[in-house]
């Protein structure tokens, strides 16, 4: 047999020199990611036996090993899951097999990595988590049904290669076998894999087991011992979303939210609830608390991970989120879905439709609260999804109100990083302005010195200002607010300061005239503005054109 050498990836060099030498204060999460990988593994298997029983090779119980060699010095995590071909392997263990992995480069080479290590996670690279405790690993699988002769064996010391070689395999799934580095080697310690799987995995659906060695006195003979090796249970295997909310922990959770959505970070919010009729299902869901580098990107998966009676159906369903709540983590179980559901199937299905209602309902609700009771954290969840968000603006009518009661504008009166709501905006306008005034531009400062607005601060008249590149397609979709139609600053005539215009018509009428003449090819109309004061003249866009912002977004798209 010939090993086959390979070279990593440049992108996977450079997450196991952050792995190995900027992660290292929180080595233990190595135990969370494999198990994680091993129960996702099994989550497979389980789900693909449902339509071939062969793939259960004699349906022994689904487990998780640990196995400890304190001679050799490894501790093994096994499994006996859905198992990889040397393809599979190729690909999950010697690249980054993620789409954003252009995002991933840059923010690698970003000082932001080093600082918030926990960034990472989100980038599915928990298997080179391994490296932070081992200087060697080495994977041992087979894909389940597939010839116990055709199993391979994947090593590497994380120096730039690893090696494939073909092997035997008896059972199915994989072996992650880790040779401890010598700081490391309390991972050989029954208690210390016990606490860590307790803290980071005790959620997990299947049990995590080891060999435990206890010494009792031998009834026969009261001077000796005898020795009695049994397999014991780390984790209580407790699927989190169906206990009783009093039962469970902040902490756990957390960690439970870190394990569906691989984020290392904390989530802004947990809603847990039943609901309980003629639809039945439990849902845990989260409110990340910092946006995933892929959202804007076409492959970031929407939707929470779909259990039908304990059996996990698909990791995300996107039929049970609308696209505005996609950056939503969590789980839902329903067991009013038949257990081998498919996408197509879920699209227009009744329960999901139910479901899915509710859910929205119940996040619209949970932001709804954020707002009123925790201002500050609304702001700073806003700042991260607030864009997104907006986007049910235009495709949700039916709740266009409610999400305009959540969106937040910086305005001519804020402070600088301030925001306000668009009730508080109302709530300051003098009786006798009709309109809620608004500007788009890129930025803040820019839009600020734009002299659309001088009779605005002239006359003291506050106006928003939007700077997202929907805002245009937002607003016009929107239209009132309230009652209280939206009016740009930059567009069409304006009601004020209008009280000399006529006046002054008569006296400009013949340079109006000329002017219109002489510039007839490149505008409209030239007419007398109340919205200048210290600029003598500025372009306006026409009451139905588009904004100039939006001309450029489509000159951009090519359109
Ligand atoms: P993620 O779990 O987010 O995909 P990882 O780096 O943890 O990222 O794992 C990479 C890939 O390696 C997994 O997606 C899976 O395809 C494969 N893999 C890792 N561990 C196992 C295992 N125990 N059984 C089968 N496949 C595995
Ligand atoms: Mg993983």
């Amino acid at each position: 047999m010939t090993a086959n050498k390979h070279v990593f990836k440049a992108e996977v060099n450079k997450i196991l020199d952050l792995m190995i030498h900027s992660l290292y204060s929180h080595k233990e999460i190595f135990l969370r990611e494999l198990i994680s990988n091993a129960s996702d593994a099994i989550d497979k298997a389980r789900y693909e036996a449902l339509t071939d029983a062969s793939l259960a090779e004699g349906g022994e119980e689904w487990k998780i090993q640990l196995i400890v060699d304190k001679e050799a010095g490894t501790l093994t995590v096994r499994d006996n899951g859905i198992g990889m071909t040397r393809d599979e392997a190729v690909e999950a263990l010697g690249t980054i097999a993620h789409s954003g992995t252009k995002e991933f480069m840059n923010l690698l080479e970003s000082r932001k990595v080093t600082d918030n290590p926990e960034l990472i996670g989100q980038f599915g690279v928990g298997f080179y988590a391994a490296f932070m405790v081992a200087d060697r690993v080495r994977v041992v699988t087979r894909k389940a049904g597939a010839d116990p002769a055709h199993a391979v064996v994947w090593e590497s010391d994380a120096d730039g290669t690893y090696t494939l070689d073909d092997t035997e395999k008896a059972s199915k799934g994989t072996d992650v076998i880790l040779h401890l580095k010598e700081d490391s080697k309390e991972c050989l310690e029954e208690w210390q894999l016990r606490k860590i799987v307790k803290q980071y995995s005790d959620f997990i659906e299947y049990p995590v087991v080891m060999d435990v060695t206890r010494s009792k006195p031998d009834p026969e003979d009261k001077e000796k011992t005898i020795s009695e090796t049994k397999e014991e249970t780390f984790n209580s295997r407790k699927a989190i979303w169906l206990k009783d909310k009093a039962e469970i922990t902040a902490e756990e959770y957390n960690e439970f939210y870190k394990h569906v959505s691989h984020d290392f970070t904390n989530p802004a919010r947990t809603i847990h609830y039943r609901a309980e009729g003629t639809t039945e299902f439990s849902a845990l869901l989260y409110l990340p608390s910092a946006r995933p580098f892929d959202i804007y990107t076409q492959d970031y998966k929407i939707g929470p991970t779909l259990y039908v009676r304990r059996v996990q159906i698909m990791d995300h369903c996107e039929a049970m989120l609308p696209p505005y709540l996609r950056f939503v983590k969590g789980v839902v179980e329903s067991s009013d879905l038949p257990l081998n559901v498919s996408r197509e199937v879920l699209q227009d299905n009744k329960v999901v439709t139910v479901i899915k209602k509710s859910l929205t309902k119940k996040i619209l609700d949970t932001l709804a609260d954020m707002k009123k009771e925790d201002a500050e954290a609304y702001g700073k969840f806003y700042g991260e999804f607030g864009r997104i968000l907006k986007e049910g603006i235009h495709h949700d009518f039916e709740r266009r109100e409610t999400i305009a009661d959540l969106l937040l504008f910086e305005s001519t009166k804020t402070e600088a990083g301030k925001k306000t709501t668009l009730a508080e905006y109302i709530e300051r306008m003098p009786e006798d302005q009709k309109e809620i005034y608004y500007i788009t531009g890129v930025d803040r400062a820019s839009t600020e010195s734009s002299p659309y607005l001088e009779v605005f601060k002239e006359k003291d008249i506050e106006v928003l200002i939007m700077t997202d590149d929907i805002d245009d397609i937002i607003i016009s979709g929107l239209g009132a607010y309230k009652e209280k139609e939206f009016q740009s600053a930059i567009k069409g005539d304006l009601d004020l300061g209008a009280e000399n215009k006529e006046e002054k018509k008569k006296e400009f009428g013949d340079l109006l005239e000329l002017m219109k003449e002489e510039l007839k090819d490149q505008v409209a109309e030239v007419r007398i503005s109340g919205r200048l004061k210290d600029s003598a003249v500025c372009l306006v866009a026409g009451e139905h054109d588009l904004d100039p912002k939006m001309v450029k977004m489509f000159q951009a798209m090519g359109q």
